[in-house]
């Protein structure tokens, strides 16, 4: 089955019986990885590569091989594609140099340009898991870019009511701030805001993406500090109706359990306060700058 329905009006729920068939490849051996160079005959067919001058790839970009939505299905219509953000296979996101990272973003831009060129494209989401415990089934550094045909809840509200919470401002950049939510989900959440106006990533130029990066990769050291696990989500404006692009870091520390099943309501063990003091800007910059 491959289908999505709304469960009681208002989360949508996408069946999707082929991810189960996923491999995963934590504490396999490396031979096996689809992501690593060598292995791209493992994944479908790049939509984009950026290759360094000795003609090597550094960033790839794949159908996801394993998709929740695909432009043949008219059910669960969309695309899901996977960025491989680097070709070595234990390098993790924020361990790679703040350029790196820069285009990587830049990548995630293009490829949410090309997908809202079809109008029946509604949001495009995109995101990373770091670790088994965010999700992430394959140990090699890579997130995923699924343009969907409807707009999301979340996203729904963001148009309607951004920023999202009251938020303890932690520190800014020239472009970019970075605040704790008074209402996270997690210990440790926090989120990056503009300073200027971008709606969309590929309306960023360089130097937005450079400082984005910058910001990013500290934080994200920093996070690894306490937790192995960690989700980016980026919040870009959907087909109709603009929203700031922004971005909420989620250490998966806390797990979610009964009580946040069973109400939609979350207990964090860090307050905002907390949270505040840990990404002090001396700390999270110090190996970044
Ligand atoms: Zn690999």
């Amino acid at each position: 089955m491959f289908n999505y329905l709304w469960l009681e009006g208002e989360f949508p729920v996408i069946i999707s019986e082929k991810r189960a068939t996923r491999p995963h490849l934590h504490g396999k051996r490396k031979i096996s990885c689809p992501f690593c160079p060598g292995n791209e005959d493992l994944t479908p067919n790049e939509v984009l590569r950026r290759t360094a001058p000795d003609g090597s790839w550094y960033v790839r970009v794949v159908p996801n091989a394993y998709p929740f939505v695909r432009p043949d299905n008219p059910d669960a219509y969309g695309y899901h594609e996977v960025v491989v953000e680097t070709s070595e296979h234990n390098k993790a996101f924020h361990e790679l140099s703040a350029g790196h990272i820069a285009e990587v973003i830049e990548v995630w831009g293009e490829r949410e340009y090309y997908m809202y060129g079809d109008k029946k494209i509604k949001y495009v989401s995109i995101f990373k898991n770091h670790g088994a415990g965010a999700g992430a089934s394959i140990p090699h550094a890579h997130s995923q870019i699924a343009g969907i045909p409807f707009v999301p809840p979340r996203v729904k509200y963001r148009l309607e009511n951004y920023p999202p919470s009251q938020a303890i401002h932690i520190f800014s950049g020239e472009y970019w701030s970075v605040a704790a939510p008074k209402t996270p989900r997690f210990a440790y959440e926090v989120h990056i805001y503009p300073q200027v106006s971008i709606n969309h990533l590929y309306e960023m130029k360089y130097r937005h993406r450079f400082e984005l990066a910058q910001i990013l990769k500290g934080i994200l050291q920093r996070v690894s500090e306490v937790v192995d696990a960690y989700n980016v989500v980026v919040f870009t404006s959907p087909q109709e109706g603009n929203i700031p692009v922004h971005f909420e870091v989620c250490p998966r520390k806390n797990k979610h359990a009964g009580f946040e099943l069973g109400t939609g309501a979350y207990v964090v063990p860090v307050s905002p306060e907390t949270t505040a003091k840990f990404y002090d800007v001396d700390v999270v910059f110090r190996n970044v700058l």
